[in-house]
């Protein structure tokens, strides 16, 4: 789902005595590269192996509901255990005890940024190799374009839905140790401002609020994730491992990274702005992931009040109305609205947190069109059709 390379140690030096000092290391002008690469701790090391136990056993535990998962290439449909709502209450609980009782302070996993970074990294390549080799010893959950080379297989995967019993190692790890670890870390990032500056600016509430929002919701809608790409068509390997486990929690947090080194306060009408820009992509994203799901399960439905365009194929339907007859990926749309929304929380006094918002466009606008690619192999003259009533790719009237 999420491509790119460790960025934080490199993006790290321009901010000279800012982000360094999150990353736990020293803002000196010479070598500033080298000396903010981060270091593997003991204590990182432990932090983010008790981390990634507690969400484990969460899933392992928590009570939860079995859902049937969509149709994969091949017909079958897998179960999935869906309790992520849950175990994220329990995760909240369990953490308000330890900071409760005085056993962890809120800004340890903010102040362990960088160690955990490289102990998150260290893990995505070390794990990616098992995923490798795990779907080398099961052939069944193998991707349909078999051994291309090793390094292909340990990039892409070997297995699209690697499993150990009934526990699902790609749905693990694209929601739990990464997603809650985003939010996990900029709670902690906001405690980490409180405790230098001896006040939260309203950015930093304003950046976690939203981006707690994103976390919850995907929660709230977990179900939803079954009908993505990354689960139905994407196979595990490291891109996909790196991206859950490093990449989101890590980039993700960069706003509140940057507010704890420079700390930024809106005025009344820019926080109204951004608040309402996240909540018109919010609409646009929920409004749109949720038809799709709901019409992959139910193709009949009404949408938006009016029986669907529905278009056939030799496959599943294509929906061409609501949402779907507005872009053809509108849903990217709305994820950047609200990726938009948290980067002008910064302000405009530097670029960095910026960054996001680059990055996301490049990584949509590539991901629309290898879907597109993908469904025009997989629907043919179909699709085409589709794309002649539906031009757009992401913006309608733009784009
Ligand atoms: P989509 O959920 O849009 O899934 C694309 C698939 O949907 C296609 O392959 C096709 O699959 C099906 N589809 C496409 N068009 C139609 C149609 N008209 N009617 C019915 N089915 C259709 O893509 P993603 O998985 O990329 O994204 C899901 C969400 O996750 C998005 O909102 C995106 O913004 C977000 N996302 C977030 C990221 C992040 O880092 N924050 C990264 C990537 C995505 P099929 O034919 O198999 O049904």
């Amino acid at each position: 789902m999420r491509l790119g390379v460790p960025l934080l140690p490199l993006l790290l030096p321009p901010l000279q005595g800012g982000l360094c000092l999150v990353a736990g290391a020293g803002g000196a002008l010479v070598w500033p590269t080298l000396q903010t690469v981060p270091r593997l701790t003991l204590r990182g090391a432990l932090v983010f192996g008790a981390w990634l136990l507690l969400q484990a056993t969460l899933q392992l535990l928590v009570p939860g509901r079995q859902v049937q998962g969509a149709p994969l290439l091949d017909g079958r449909r897998l179960p999935y255990w869906l309790n992520g709502w849950r175990s994220l209450l329990v995760t909240a609980v369990v953490l308000a005890l330890l900071v409760g009782a005085g056993w962890m302070s809120p800004a340890l996993p903010a102040r362990e940024l960088g160690s955990l970074l490289v102990t998150a990294t260290l893990f995505s390549f070390l794990f990616s190799l098992y995923l490798q080799l795990h779907g080398w010893w099961h052939p069944d959950e193998g991707s349909a374009s078999g051994r291309l080379s090793p390094v292909h297989d340990f990039v892409l995967g070997t297995a699209r839905n690697p499993r150990l019993g009934h526990f699902d190692l790609k749905l693990f790890f694209e929601a739990r140790p990464g997603l809650m670890g985003w939010a996990v870390l900029d709670l902690s990032l906001l405690a980490l401002q409180l405790e230098r500056h001896g006040t939260v600016s309203n950015s930093m509430v304003l950046v976690v609020g939203c981006q707690l929002w994103y976390v919850v919701d995907y929660f709230l809608f977990e179900e939803a994730i079954l009908s993505t790409w990354d689960i139905r068509h994407e196979n595990f390997g490291w891109m996909l491992c790196f991206g859950d486990v490093v990449w989101v929690p890590f980039t993700y947090t960069l706003q509140a990274q940057y507010l704890v080194a420079r700390p930024v306060h809106l005025p009344g009408w820019a926080v109204a702005g951004i608040a309402l820009l996240h909540v018109a992509g919010y609409v646009v994203f929920r409004g749109a992931n949720l038809q799709k799901h709901r019409f992959r399960r139910e193709p009949r439905q009404a949408v938006w009040g009016r029986p669907p365009h529905v278009i056939e194929t030799d496959g599943a339907p294509l929906l061409a109305s609501g949402w779907w007859g507005l872009a053809r990926h509108i849903n990217y749309l709305g994820d950047l609205m609200m990726g938009l929304a948290w980067c002008l929380t910064c302000g405009f006094g530097h670029a960095l947190p910026y960054f996001y918002i680059v990055y996301f466009t490049v990584l949509l606008v590539h991901r629309e069109r290898r879907d597109h690619a993908a469904c025009a192999r997989r629907y043919g003259p179909p699709w085409r059709r589709y794309v002649e009533q539906v031009p757009w790719r992401i913006v309608p009237g733009v784009y």
